[in-house]
């Protein structure tokens, strides 16, 4: 009889060993609140209509024929009797699932440092309700600013945006503000755009820490170039509706703030009594299996090995997913197979960082600008989990350079 293999979320980790595994050999349930993946790199481009959203989602249940589907969040794990308690994602209906092996891939959440004010008043991007959010507040300010009983002040106000984490989310979004900002909103709103600004505040001395610190310079300038003030070892200490309140006593009032300062476990893995890293991330062996146990595996953003901390990256998370499906694959046929420890291949880091430039920081080679931005966009391209993505984002990045970003706000 197939063993129930049963897979927690629908990210990179567990698409990426959903398509590696061969579809005879286990009985394959996933397990999501998210009835599709993401392609998280492309995620800032859709909150300016660079890329529309559905171009970057593929549904869950086109990814496999072979597996069932339900739509839940996973919430305790009894490894004594072998059983998942899931709730519904839709109704508050409550269910148990048997495993026979698992395999948790439920990735983080944002944190927010336990700083007061930010779940309230601040908007995340790691979603795609996200950037739908983002997307439409960016449009509300312009047409709230554009009222004729708007103060100037308040007008500055609205069209104040600060993104608070100079990581590679925080910078990449700025990257798109700044373009959709130049590119349309300028021709759309021409009395308001000089009223309009867009801050970076970073706790640490420079942008983009984890590259190479030409390219995080290169970065710094562009920014300055483009107009987009950035803060430096500046830290957020509190936030309330409008207003943003820094370490060095001064406050900043905004109109949009988006909060990117990376991430922290989430409450799934936060209850679950295994042992874990100062991020919150579950420890696991060099096959991936969480330790002490021989039937549950962790990875992608929400594990990391014991012996070295791998990066909480896209591509750690898809190696180990393919990682899985061979030792699954093995193991199906060999029951006493020994697995390989896992060993990831560091593929380098890309960002977008505006007016037609990336940033390339790979092992044999670090460059930016322009022809980079083409790399980019043929790296990620290429990396689009289907075809109908690749055709669809190619599409949208047609129609945006032809009739430029749609600004209906609906
Ligand atoms: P995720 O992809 O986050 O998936 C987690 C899944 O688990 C989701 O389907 C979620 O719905 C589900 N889930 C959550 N809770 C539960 C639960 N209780 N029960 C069941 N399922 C649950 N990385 C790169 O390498 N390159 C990039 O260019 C890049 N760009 C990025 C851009 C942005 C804006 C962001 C936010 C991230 C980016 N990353 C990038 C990081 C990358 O997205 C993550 O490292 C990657 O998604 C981690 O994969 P994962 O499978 O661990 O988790
Ligand atoms: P990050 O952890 O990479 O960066 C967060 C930044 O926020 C840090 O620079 C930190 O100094 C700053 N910060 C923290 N608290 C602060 C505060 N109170 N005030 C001001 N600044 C503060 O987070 P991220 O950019 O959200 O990325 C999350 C993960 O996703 C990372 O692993 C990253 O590598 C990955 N990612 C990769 C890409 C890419 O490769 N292009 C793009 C996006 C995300």
């Amino acid at each position: 009889m197939k063993k129930n293999l049963i897979i927690l979320g629908t990210g990179f980790g567990a698409y990426s060993l959903i398509k590696s595994l061969p579809s005879d050999l286990y009985q394959v349930t996933v397990i999501s609140p998210r009835n599709y993946f993401l392609f998280t790199p492309l995620l800032p481009s859709t909150t300016v209509g660079t890329i529309e959203f559905r171009s970057i989602i593929e549904p869950i249940r086109h990814s496999a024929k072979y597996l069932t589907y339900l739509q839940a969040f996973a919430e305790r794990i009894d490894t004594t009797n072998k059983t998942i308690g899931c709730r519904s994602a839709i109704l508050d209906e409550e269910f148990e699932v048997k495993y026979d092996v698992l395999v948790i891939a439920v990735g983080a959440s944002n944190n927010t440092f336990g700083i007061e004010g930010v779940k309230e008043h601040a908007v995340f991007l790691k979603e795609l309700d996200d950037a739908r959010i983002l997307r439409r507040k960016i449009l509300d300010n312009f047409e709230l600013a554009a009222l004729p009983t708007i103060p100037v002040e308040e007008r500055h106000r609205l069209l104040h945006t600060v993104v608070v984490g100079g990581g590679p989310t925080g910078v990449e979004f700025a990257a798109e503000l700044s373009d959709f900002l130049e590119d349309e909103l300028t021709y759309t709103y021409p009395q308001l755009i000089s009223s309009s600004s867009l801050t970076i505040v970073e706790a640490g001395k420079q942008l983009l820490n984890l590259f190479d610190e030409k390219l995080s310079l290169y970065a710094g300038q562009l920014f300055s170039r483009r107009k987009i003030r950035v803060m430096t070892n500046t830290v957020v200490k509190k936030v309330s509706r409008n207003k943003l309140f820094l370490n060095n006593n001064s406050e900043l009032d905004f109109g949009l703030l988006v909060w990117s300062t990376g991430n922290t476990s989430n409450p799934f893995i936060q209850k679950l009594p295994f042992e874990k890293d100062r991020n919150g991330r579950i420890l696991t062996d060099s096959n991936l299996l969480i330790k002490g146990l021989e039937d549950i595996y962790a990875i992608g953003d929400c594990a990391t090995p014991s012996d070295f901390s791998q990066p909480a990256t896209a591509q750690v998370a898809m190696q180990e997913g393919k990682y899985l499906a061979t030792v699954f694959k093995k193991k199906a046929t060999h029951s006493s197979f020994k697995p390989k420890p896992f060993l990831w291949q560091n593929f380098g880091m890309l960002a977008y960082i505006g007016d037609n430039k990336a940033l390339a920081d790979l092992p044999q080679t670090k460059s930016s600008g322009f022809g980079t931005w083409i790399f980019w966009r043929s790296a990620y391209l290429t990396k689009l989990v289907s075809l109908k993505n690749k055709v669809q984002v190619l599409y949208d990045w047609l129609k945006a350079s032809i009739f430029g970003r749609d600004v209906s706000r609906f």
